[in-house]
């Protein structure tokens, strides 16, 4: 099947973007790398009037390193992430979920902001982001905002933008070492979206003692979802990977909403969810205690 016809806008600055976004209202939309964006049109889930693509601001792509965050703007490839030194040595987590988005192809095109904005409960980057207490900036004719993860994933493939808002980038915050950092999924195929999937972020202060946890869970509910239970349990423990069994459990334990499709029935996911904590349990404290 073919996209329903559509006018095609290319703006060449954010503010011109966002005036055009106000203008056509809920007859735009933006088109970033189209990776998910194009399926749905050329299968005809959804249809607008106008598509507004992003592909000609420049102010958009870029990593920058200031200080304690990294800042990487909305639309930078998931493939210039992969690449990124700055990426992978001041934020190994999203270092590491990146090459489990889908297939080289799909990285090639597909941008950061648009797997953040178009907010699938099982893709990687919304539970980096919930993870790491990234903030996420959006635009509009209105002016600039700043949404910390926590609030901006709402329900399935919502988000607190506006329609007439722009994801513009996204801030991770640096953390201190000792750290340790994984990220486990399980899918039926390489490249298919997780059917469980979690990150650990586990941070030591200087007896060795945990003082600082995070343990997101992915494909495991309408959004991307944080175990504060098991988190605030574990901050002052010291860090020890017999516990990973235990914590997989105590991070599942009474997870309400969980899917239950023809992939797997909800109880299957959350035994699978269970065993991804332990799993990137394990490798999180081994890099946080041993480097
Ligand atoms: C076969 C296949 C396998 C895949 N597997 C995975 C996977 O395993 N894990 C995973 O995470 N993803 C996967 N994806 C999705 C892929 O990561 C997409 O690139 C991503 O979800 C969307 O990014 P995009 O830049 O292509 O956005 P687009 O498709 O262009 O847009 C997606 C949505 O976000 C909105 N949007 C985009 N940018 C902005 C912005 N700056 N501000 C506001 N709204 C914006 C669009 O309006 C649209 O609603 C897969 C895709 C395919 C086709």
């Amino acid at each position: 099947m073919k996209p329903a016809p559509f006018d095609y806008h290319a703006p060449a600055v954010a503010e011109e973007t966002v005036a055009l976004l106000a203008e056509l209202g809920d007859e735009a939309k933006v088109i970033a790398g189209g990776q998910s964006l194009v399926p749905m049109l050329a299968l005809r889930l959804a249809s607008f009037g106008h598509l507004v693509d992003l592909c000609h601001l420049d102010e958009l792509p870029g990593i920058e390193h200031r200080d304690a965050t990294v800042r990487i703007g909305a639309t930078t490839t998931q493939a210039t992430v992969q690449r990124s030194e700055t990426v992978r040595s001041a934020l190994p987590l999203l270092a590491r979920a990146t090459p489990l988005i889908g297939h080289f192809q799909i990285r090639n095109r597909g941008t950061i902001g648009g797997s953040l904005a178009h907010a699938d409960a099982a893709a990687e980057y919304p539970a980096v982001a919930l993870t790491l207490d990234a903030e996420l900036e959006a635009l509009s004719v209105r002016g600039r905002r700043t949404i910390p993860a926590a609030r901006f994933f709402t329900g399935t493939w919502t988000t607190a933008l506006a329609e007439d808002e722009l994801l513009t980038g996204v801030v991770f915050p640096v953390w201190q070492r000792p750290c340790g950092f994984a990220v486990e999924e399980f899918a039926r195929r390489s490249g298919d979206f997780a059917l469980a999937g979690a990150t650990v972020a586990v941070g030591l202060d200087a007896d060795g003692r945990i003082d600082r946890c995070a343990i997101g869970l992915f494909g495991l509910g309408p959004t991307p979802r944080r175990a504060h239970a098991a988190e605030t349990e574990l901050i002052g423990s010291e860090p020890a990977e017999d516990q990973a069994d235990d914590i997989g459990d105590l991070a599942l334990e009474g997870l309400d909403a969980v899917p239950s499709d023809l992939h797997g029935s909800a109880d299957y996911r959350k035994r699978v969810g269970a065993a991804m904590v332990a799993r990137a349990w394990r490798r999180a404290v081994r890099e946080a205690v041993h480097g």
